[in-house]
């Protein structure tokens, strides 16, 4: 038998950078930015500010160190924060929110619809100011779109009622935006009408956009210098990281190119509906599938030169930049061929 040529479909992080992004990389100005400011990860930061809607940004080598420093400057040791079951922060972060931000977390089922927890459930949960040996609550971090639950998306409209009611009950909010740009592009919105109110958000370039390293967290100018002393204390101060930014802004210039990935993803979970798999519509690129045992079907893919991941007891696979129209028809033929 021949070996078949593999399809990777565990995550969007598996892209390799392209030529162009490669030769961005190499012609990149560079300076040192923690002794004062690279030009190109300034130039970044800037464009990446303007396209969310914030004032400032910062870019940072990981969507998880982008969390982590908003958690730090948002908590104080023993606040309580509040997340969507399943959330990045609380479950994909190895307990950072609590063991370096100092937070106590709490997850909020998805009353709402996956992923998303209601206004009621907000306010249930971030309490009123109660007397002093009350435990504080003072963040909720929401996360679009939420990968945990496929990739769901979170309209503008439901964004700012969440985010007036944690106003309303003297929350800040941090948006976990790993993959903002999907969400905006599903929508057809421009990504800072899915920011608005929030005093902090991460954006991650190394997902969908195709950059092998690179996040980018914004907020107020204030907010942002104190994250640059932060990401400074965390180790993440990077010297002539213009060479990475550089791939950042080629990516940036791919956002639409997500509208691919989500017809790509429609494409699979169709297929394996029809045959006979139960599999939710992908609002964008993670299709998630229940299957009777995943250690099995994991294996059974793998021989056939598929792979998927498993995510929360089911199948997940991510479509990307690097997976073609024809690789997804492919992917399905192969599991047609052998069921
Ligand atoms: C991937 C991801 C992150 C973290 O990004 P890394 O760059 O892998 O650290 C954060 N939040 C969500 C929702 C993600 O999917």
């Amino acid at each position: 038998m021949t070996q078949l040529s593999p399809i990777d479909l565990r995550s969007d992080t598996v892209t390799q950078p392209d030529e162009a992004m490669r030769i961005a990389m190499s012609a990149a100005e560079v300076a040192d930015d923690v002794i004062d400011h690279d030009p190109t990860m300034r130039a970044l930061e800037e464009r990446v500010a303007e396209l969310l809607g914030v004032d400032a940004a910062l870019w940072v080598p990981s969507g998880t160190m982008g969390n982590l420093i908003a958690l730090m400057i948002h908590l104080r040791r023993g606040d309580r924060f509040l997340a969507p079951v399943g959330a990045h922060v609380l479950d994909a972060e190895l307990g950072s929110g609590a063991w370096l931000a100092g937070g106590m977390p709490q997850a909020l089922e998805w009353d709402a619809a996956p992923g998303r927890a209601s206004a009621q459930a907000i306010r249930a949960a971030a309490g009123t100011e109660g007397p002093y040996y009350d435990l504080r609550t003072t963040l909720l971090c929401l996360e679009n779109t939420h990968n945990y639950a496929g990739g769901t998306v979170t309209q503008p409209d439901e964004h700012a009622m969440l985010v007036s009611v944690a106003k309303e009950t003297g929350l800040r909010v941090h948006l976990d935006g790993a993959r903002l740009w999907n969400a905006a592009v599903a929508l057809g919105v421009p990504p800072a009408a899915l920011t608005v109110g929030v005093d902090s958000v991460q954006v991650c370039l190394s997902k969908g956009l195709g950059a092998p390293v690179g996040s980018v967290v914004a907020g107020s100018p204030t907010f942002v210098a104190e994250a640059r002393r932060t990401r400074k204390m965390l180790g993440g101060g990077v010297r002539q990281g213009g060479v990475l930014a550089a791939a950042g802004l080629v990516g940036l210039d791919r956002i639409d190119d997500l509208a691919q990935d989500h017809a790509n993803a429609r494409t699979l979970a169709d297929g394996l509906v029809e045959l006979g798999w139960t599999v939710p519509t992908p609002e964008t690129n993670i299709v998630l599938a229940e299957v009777p045992d995943l250690e099995v079907t994991l294996t059974g893919l793998r021989h056939l030169g598929v792979y998927a991941g498993p995510m929360g007891g089911k199948l997940r696979f991510v479509t990307h930049r690097d997976v073609t129209e024809a690789d997804i028809k492919e992917t399905l033929r192969r599991i047609s061929s052998a069921s």
